[in-house]
């Protein structure tokens, strides 16, 4: 099966389109570079085009009709839309779902220490990283710190030109005889992975001096001090800008495209809808990179209490109507997919791997070994997928991540598909998965976007 690379078919009007949407991708992801980042951006997007917030629905005792269009938010970290279609939510409603965490270092709950004449923060990571990949490289600092009486302080350190960034610091060269024999899982231990934090003296009587002067800093600058950590969630991150790739700008190089790009994309085909036949709901969670646990993780009852409470404001609740309206879904699991390379094409097994430029990946099977943790998507659902996306001309492509005795990976798919709805995942392809910057396709990202969006507007 060939496929066509879409960058060679494209008018002046879709490039520019494309390069529109682009742009607008390169803003969300220096403005969302945490979960609650991602969240902010999003509302605020969905308020604009006139979503309300279905707790208010609910506080103010209003109903909700056909056209409406509803948001909820879930401790701030996991958002829901849903845009009410013409048929009743019973029929099932199309679902875009994504994720807005992304792998990183989180600062520990007791952190902060002095030594060798340095103050360092203490880290454990999230998610599934290469360490040595994190060391010698500007960081910033993004998160929360709450303090007793519940006040929130937001944090970010290190994207402002004149902030100062942060890094973990990796053994010279020079004294590396040893450490180069190690295994790459071993190369940089997690413990090592501590963010150098200052190395200037508060005065020269106070004992741990370099420390007491960060902690001043803290006090001074942020209200915060070091008992505030315990309720803190600080998270580090590359320092910069999503930047164009390659000498073509045919790229997007970034932090957390896995998986802010397809939140991105679903975000845009939900809100570009006019009207809809069935309910469209785009679903965005935290939590994936770690096994979708948690209240605002995939698993949490959290997108099934949204649904009931719709069914419940458009006054026909049942557990019937609830069970019905989550059977009768059709959803993509809107995640990202490994895309090849070249320099280590052993990996991969070439016929079934996704290529740049290629299209919205579309991955019957995920998991890993024998399919272990895949939804495995029915073949009569890709087949309805397949005419969809011809009947829009929308470029896509079928793949899956590597060769099957390599590794492999898990998505959300499997967890809605628990209420017995056909799932597929499909999404964006990624060079550098999980490593501190990633790279995307412009055309990849625009046919995604244009693939989401032909899903959503089916009859
Ligand atoms: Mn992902
Ligand atoms: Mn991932």
């Amino acid at each position: 099966m060939e496929r066509i690379n879409v960058w060679t078919q494209y008018d002046e009007k879709q490039l520019t389109q494309l390069e529109n949407l682009n742009q607008e991708y390169r803003k969300f992801l220096d403005q969302g570079k945490t979960e609650r980042e991602c969240v902010q951006y999003i509302v605020a997007a969905a308020k604009e085009k006139g979503y309300q917030d279905l707790n208010e629905i609910i506080e103010k005792g209003q109903s909700i009709q056909k056209g409406d269009k509803v948001y909820a938010v879930n401790m701030k970290k996991n958002v829901a839309l849903f845009h009410i279609g013409e048929m009743p939510l019973e029929a099932g409603m199309h679902i875009l779902g994504a994720h807005v965490d992304s792998p990183r270092i989180d600062i520990k709950q007791n952190p902060l220490y002095e030594d060798g004449g340095f103050a360092y923060l203490d880290t454990h990571y999230y998610g599934g990283i290469k360490k040595y990949q994190w060391v010698t490289i500007p960081l910033a600092i993004h998160g929360v710190v709450v303090k007793k009486d519940g006040t929130v302080k937001d944090i970010v350190i290190g994207e402002d030109e004149t902030d100062p960034v942060f890094c973990i610091t990796d053994l010279l060269m020079h004294l590396s005889q040893e450490q180069m024999l190690k295994k790459a899982n071993k190369v940089v231990e997690g413990e090592a992975l501590d963010i150098l934090f200052g190395s200037k003296p508060l005065d020269k009587d106070t004992k741990e001096p370099v420390k007491a002067f960060v902690l001043e800093l803290l006090k001074k600058k942020y209200d915060i001090e070091e008992e505030d950590f315990v309720s803190a969630e600080l998270e580090v991150v590359p320092a910069g800008k999503a930047r164009e790739a390659g000498l073509d700008n045919s790229m997007i190089i970034a932090y957390g495209q896995d998986d802010r790009v397809c939140s991105f994309t679903s975000l845009i085909a939900t809100l570009e809808l006019s009207e809809v036949h069935k309910t469209a709901c785009c679903f965005l969670v935290d939590k994936e990179e770690i096994g979708s646990v948690g209240a605002t993780g995939m698993r949490s009852k959290f997108f099934e209490n949204c649904v009931a409470e719709i069914i419940d404001r458009m006054g026909d609740y049942s557990e019937l109507t609830l069970k019905r309206c989550l059977a009768n879904s059709k959803m993509l699991s809107c995640d990202v997919g490994a895309a090849f390379d070249p320099l280590y094409a052993s990996a991969y097994e070439k016929k079934n791997t996704a290529y740049f430029g290629k299209g919205l990946v579309f991955k019957k099977f995920t998991g890993s070994k024998g399919k272990s943790g895949c939804n495995d998507a029915n073949a009569e659902y890709l087949g309805e997928l397949r005419r969809i996306m011809d009947e829009n001309k929308v470029t896509y492509q079928t793949a899956e991540l590597g060769k099957v005795d390599e590794g492999g990976g898990g998505t959300i798919a499997y967890i809605l598909s628990l209420y017995g709805m056909q799932v597929v995942d499909c999404g964006v392809a990624v060079l550098n998965m999980h490593a501190p910057w990633e790279i995307t396709s412009k055309a990849d990202i625009y046919e995604s976007k244009r693939g989401y969006a032909a899903f959503l507007q089916r009859t």
